[in-house]
């Protein structure tokens, strides 16, 4: 048919989005798992409070301004 090359692409961007969206993911359960043991939204470094603002562009970050915003 002549369309195999065009799903071999297709195939490796699915596989590309699929790598992204997993390390998002990882990224996510480990923050709710933070919300759950009543930890998210605290600087794992001082233990302050990470800030709205910096949830906001960085949901599952582990740590405060200060201290770089891991995740
Ligand atoms: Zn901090």
């Amino acid at each position: 048919m002549g369309d195999e090359g065009a799903a071999d692409e297709a195939a490796v961007e699915a596989e590309q989005l699929a790598d992204r969206l997993g390390s998002d993911l990882a990224a996510l359960e480990a923050a709710l798992g933070r919300v759950e043991d009543g930890s998210y939204g605290r600087c794992e470094v001082c233990g302050e409070d990470i800030g709205d603002e910096v949830l906001a562009e960085a949901p599952a970050a582990v740590r405060c301004h200060r201290h770089g915003v891991t995740g």
